[in-house]
């Protein structure tokens, strides 16, 4: 199912026009490649054969598509941390924060028992405190490899996929500067902020863009800067970025983000619509990107546009 694919040069598809409130407008952009949709894999336009490589390791065993919740991996099994009775405790507990530590140490152990081999990743997830990023009444089920809703129709991604994005997305390497599409309650940028020396994350709904403030401002990351704004615009006056994770779905992944990509830089993204794959698009040169298709997942959709 993994394939690489060497992307070509070709026509940029016009963008959408950029929101007042949105980030800065792009410069002027070379010719960008085509990225296709979903079903890139037979309409990729290249004068090269396609190159097949093996992917990263990755953790698939023969998934079935089966869709589960939002930003989540489809799993035959859903892999649940028993929800420990001790997050139940009131509030002020000494223990509070050591028990939410005990649970992130098996939620740990789980994603590296599931293929996570990054022990980079590992470490920034073990490092973020889950619960703090959900509503009060979810936080007992915060150490679940699952995701939960946060309002406005929008979820926090599920543990292993944000570890699988950010690890394929490193790919070993130091990260000095990473976007994120999709803040979201602002997990994800938190562990980001575990891997690289400075992350962006942007988001669309200003209600959530101001709750992911909230809630990663008493985890003092002064190295994270949250964007409101249309992400499928990038933020243009930040770029390049070593990494671009996005975690909502799109037909097709932005031209504006693969243009943002450092050479020698990775996009992690889900695509598609009902169906939808994970795929990685490597930049391997200033008119040239590399794209492999990975397992199938579940996100919510990438819009355009922003809402106030
Ligand atoms: N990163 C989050 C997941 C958030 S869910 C986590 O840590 O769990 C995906 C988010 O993408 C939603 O909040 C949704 O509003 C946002 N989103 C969708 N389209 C977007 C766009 N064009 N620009 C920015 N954010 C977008």
């Amino acid at each position: 199912m993994d394939r690489r694919k060497p992307l070509t040069p070709g026509q940029a598809r016009p963008l959408d026009a950029g929101e007042a409130d949105g980030p800065p407008r792009r410069p002027a952009q070379p010719p960008l490649p085509p990225i296709t949709a979903a079903n890139s894999n037979t309409r990729v336009s290249t004068g090269r054969p396609p190159v097949t490589r093996p992917a990263p390791a990755q953790a698939a065993r023969g998934d079935t598509a089966r869709p589960t919740n939002s930003n989540t991996r489809i799993a035959p099994a859903r892999l649940l941390v028993p929800a420990p009775g001790p997050a139940r405790e009131p509030a002020g507990s000494d223990n509070r924060g050591l028990n939410s530590e005990r649970m992130r140490a098996a939620l740990v152990a789980r994603l590296r028992s599931h293929g996570i081999a990054d022990e980079r990743v590992l470490e920034a997830v073990q490092a973020v405190p889950r619960h703090r990023f959900v509503d009060e009444a979810l936080a007992s089920r915060a150490y679940e490899d699952a995701a939960l809703p946060i309002g406005h129709g929008q979820t926090i991604s599920q543990p292993w996929i944000v570890a699988r994005m950010i690890a394929a997305a490193r790919n070993g390497r130091e990260l000095v500067k990473v976007l994120e599409i999709g803040t979201g309650c602002g997990y994800q940028a938190a562990v980001l902020a575990g891997v690289a020396r400075e992350v962006y994350s942007i988001e669309r709904i200003k209600a959530l863009h101001e709750l992911a403030r909230n809630r990663l401002r008493p985890l003092r990351l002064a190295h994270v800067r949250l964007v409101f704004g249309d992400g499928m615009l990038g933020v243009p006056s930040a770029a390049p970025f070593d990494a671009i994770v996005v975690a909502a779905a799109g037909l097709e992944v932005p031209q504006a983000l693969l243009a943002q990509l450092a050479p020698g830089g990775r996009l992690v993204a889900p695509e598609g619509d009902a169906r939808q794959h994970l795929v990685m698009i490597e930049r391997t040169g200033a008119q040239s990107w590399v794209r492999t298709e990975l397992e199938p997942v579940r996100f919510v959709p990438l819009r355009p546009g922003v809402l106030l």
